[in-house]
């Protein structure tokens, strides 16, 4: 082998990208984690983080979702955990823009209000921005186990206390019966389009969902959007309104091997949907929950759903197209990936 050369895996994980579905609290380092709950005096099952993350199902996540809201107090711990996320990233995976789902409602239930979550986390994602170059939006996203007037409440908030970095509203967690039900927040999604908002929502993601769940996403509550979506290849029809609508795709690999026992080969969901045309965009979802990072999607996820050179690249290119930032910053990205492409492609070996 040519010493110049990279291997295919190292070329899936050089290719810039962009991550369009990862939550906030997920973006944090375990060891950070560990650390943050101790100076908070919060009782985690393990302070070891190799056994702190065993899952046996998604609501098993969902749990230790919910108490890793519990170790970010102050707006010192969000501003790290913003601009270590972001540093991370740019060394796992060659991350370029990224736009993070936070929840308020989780915060809002320890006492802190819409600004004292969102602003903290925009200085420190300003702050990674001068430092690495990376560019950022929020989108933030309703709580399914809250009512919802409490995510009419919510979209009150944003409205209530406009940020420029703010630009989107979605869904995610499951409802009290355990289920999506994406048109339970109807009233909240209509507020918040209304107002300019872009629109998002986890669907068709659980082993409980259907295609008809990804339909209400984009029928009923207006989607730009979807997160997920794996059940829409269940219906060839529904397949045939998100081409129509252009809608694109935030999909997670790993998540779907440890949340729904999936095996990342060229049969899963993911892969049919990319061969169905739908222009599917990939990130982590919770990449401290899940052990995986950005570089790890591309290396693993989509070496293991045996995506070629051109279709990876075509990935890593959807995801600027799906994504909530102006046509100005979208125009960079493209220059600055065509660039890398150029360098990559180069360097691939035969
Ligand atoms: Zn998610």
């Amino acid at each position: 082998m040519d010493a110049r050369m990279i291997s295919y895996p190292d070329y899936l994980q050089l290719l810039p990208k962009t991550e369009l579905h990862c939550h906030f609290v997920s973006t944090m380092d375990a060891a950070l984690f560990v650390e943050l709950a101790e100076k908070h005096g919060v009782e985690l099952p393990s302070s070891d983080p190799a056994t702190l993350f065993d899952f046996d199902d998604l609501v098993d996540f969902l749990v230790a979702f919910r108490y890793a809201h519990d170790v970010i107090r102050d707006p010192d711990d969000f501003e790290r955990v913003a601009y270590d996320g972001v540093r991370s990233a740019v060394a796992d995976g060659n991350l370029r823009y990224r736009e993070y789902y936070v929840n308020p409602q989780y915060f809002a239930e320890r006492g802190l209000s819409y600004p004292q979550v969102i602003d903290p986390i925009i200085a420190g994602l300003e702050r990674a921005e001068r430092d690495f170059g990376v560019g950022f939006r929020i989108v933030v996203a309703i709580n399914r186990r809250d009512s919802a007037e409490s995510a009419i409440e919510l979209v009150g908030q944003i409205l209530a206390h406009p940020r420029p970095q703010v630009v989107g509203l979605g869904q995610d967690d499951l409802t009290p019966e355990s289920t999506e039900d994406p048109t339970r927040f109807a009233e909240a999604y209509r507020l918040a389009g209304g107002h300019g908002l872009k629109l998002t929502a986890h669907v068709g993601e659980t082993d409980a969902a259907t295609p008809a769940n990804v339909r209400d996403a984009i029928e009923v509550l207006g989607c730009d959007r979807l997160d997920h979506g794996y059940r829409i290849v269940d219906d060839p029809a529904v397949v045939a309104l998100a081409l129509e609508r252009g809608i694109g795709f935030a999909v997670t690999p790993v998540s779907t091997t440890i949340c729904s026992g999936w095996t990342l080969d060229p049969a899963h969901r993911i892969r049919r949907m990319i061969d169905a045309g739908l222009p599917v965009a990939v990130s982590t979802d919770d990449a401290m929950f899940f052990r995986t990072d950005l570089g790890r999607e591309y290396r693993e996820g989509l070496f293991a759903l045996g995506i070629d050179a051109e279709t990876a690249k075509q990935i890593s290119l959807n995801g600027i197209d799906a994504a909530f930032c102006d046509e100005e910053q979208k125009r960079m990205l493209r220059a600055d990936f065509a660039a890398h492409f150029l360098a990559l492609d180069a360097l691939l070996e035969p």
